[in-house]
């Protein structure tokens, strides 16, 4: 951008972060599914009995006769294929591995050994699948009469895994994976055939290249693709993070994180499931679930945007880090129903000190704003932290400097009282909270204001901070 250039100093627009839940995504991707029910088997028509829900989902078969003892000697091997492919992934079994797959499927076949020497250094305490709902998607009759075989099926299987001494609770990944029994033996033939019908599987750092591990007590980097010379550089900008961000929020999480750096912007996007051009703007992401608890059980990852991140001086690239490792280490406070000003001020916060950038160089288009008579008279809404919304760098720079006036006028104690007194867990037996009233409740209890008062003194605040 060409006003990016009119000052060295300042940080740039794309320098603003966010953090996202996949946990949430990953819901409402299951409740989609769910809603498809088993579309293969009602295809099939009245000559197949549609299987009724159950309590221990099973893989969705067809092609058969209806023939229930049939189907459930189909179900039982698709989950011994399924334990078969893990525990040789677990046990770095390459040729068991690939034994799993279809053997008229060369072109899978080839991105599943990829995959399989692309996650080689990475430190895994556990690898399985969990088939989360049998016949997820149905198989146009094409592409049947494609695979052949004498039987098809698809269904819906999270791959669960956790990293050896990070992930203190699994992390899920969606998968849409099709299987075809032939030669008396099912295989996995496709992870492709869902797509169609907007059943995209989660993406993980081994599909798209070799990955590189640089590990520490307090972080592992995994980099993927040819930029093992750059990780080391990673690796000291978190280990700063982990020290700032323990300054301020205290002991009371892991103390460590897992990041990782793509190849580049695209690879990013995809990791994130999202559009290239949705992350443009966004150096870094934090992905995790909203309320995990404080002992760490949580599974976070720190997704760089390594275009960004090429072009940040040292101080920008630790602002960065810190930003996203005060999420992590917030996680267990972050719920909800905390507003998006609060979650991403306070990791803004945490980010500027002891930067030395001042308003006027981290805060520009607020101060612009300001100065051309156009003063905010309310907290930025959740909404305007989409990615793509226009006045999106506004509302970091008015949720920073909401989060910095506590700060400075209750002190830096009363702000981490205040982050943890809104994310915390509802009352006993009622149930989420609505965020005006908790909002309400936290400034009076923990600051003895009121929201209205807070919003004047804060109105009255960045108008002076930016002259
Ligand atoms: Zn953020």
């Amino acid at each position: 951008m060409d006003d990016r250039s009119l000052s060295e100093r300042r940080i740039p627009r794309w320098l603003v972060v966010l953090v996202v839940f996949t946990a949430t995504v990953a819901l409402g991707l299951t409740l989609g599914v769910l809603g498809l029910g088993s579309s293969d088997q009602r295809r099939a028509g009245p000559s197949v009995p549609t299987a009724p829900p159950t309590a221990d989902p099973r893989a969705g078969t067809d092609g058969r006769p209806a023939d229930a003892a049939q189907q459930t000697k189909d179900q039982a091997e698709i989950t011994s294929l399924l334990d078969r492919r893990a525990a040789a992934f677990r046990d770095r079994d390459r040729a068991a591995f690939l034994a799993t797959i279809d053997p008229r499927a060369p072109a899978f076949r080839d991105a599943q050994g990829a995959a399989f020497d692309n996650a080689a250094h990475v430190p895994f305490a556990s690898w399985e699948y969990d088939i989360v709902e049998a016949g997820a998607f149905a198989l146009t009759d094409a592409r049947r009469t494609e695979l052949g075989g004498t039987a098809t099926a698809t269904a819906h299987v999270d791959l669960v895994y956790r990293i050896a001494d990070f992930d203190a609770a699994p992390v899920r990944s969606a998968q849409y994976l099709t299987f075809v029994a032939r030669d008396g033996a099912w295989y996995l033939a496709a992870d492709g055939d869902g797509a169609p019908g907007g059943l995209h599987g989660s993406v993980q750092a081994w599909d798209l290249g070799p990955v590189h591990v640089l590990r520490t007590d307090i972080g592992i980097v995994l980099g993927i693709g040819g930029q093992a010379a750059e990780l080391p550089s990673y690796q000291k900008d978190i280990e700063t993070a982990v020290v700032d961000v323990g300054e301020v929020w205290g002991g009371e999480w892991p103390g460590k994180t897992v990041v990782v750096v793509p190849a580049d912007q695209a690879q990013m996007a995809r990791l994130l499931g999202a559009e290239p051009q949705q992350y443009a703007r966004i150096a870094a992401v934090t992905t995790g679930e909203r309320g995990a608890s404080a002992e760490g059980a949580a599974a976070d990852r720190v997704i760089v945007n390594p275009d960004a991140f090429r072009e940040l001086g040292a101080v920008e690239r630790r602002v960065v880090m810190t930003h996203e490792i005060t999420h992590v280490a917030s996680r267990a406070f972050t719920r909800n129903w905390t507003p998006t000003w609060l979650s991403e001020g306070f990791a803004d916060y945490v980010g500027y000190l002891d930067s030395g950038q001042s308003v006027r160089s981290a805060a520009p288009e607020l101060r612009r704003d300001i100065l051309d008579g156009k003063v905010p008279q309310s907290l930025p809404a959740d909404e305007q932290f989409t990615t793509t919304h226009e006045a999106l760098p506004q509302a970091y720079e008015m949720g920073w400097l909401a989060c910095r006036l506590i700060a400075e006028r209750w002190g830096e104690a009363k702000l981490v009282e205040f982050y943890r007194a809104v994310g915390g867990p509802p009352a006993n037996g009622s149930g989420p909270p609505d965020q005006q009233a908790r909002l309400a409740e936290a400034f009076n209890g923990v600051l003895g204001t009121t929201p209205d008062d807070f919003t004047r003194a804060w109105v009255a605040y960045i108008t002076a901070q930016v002259q």
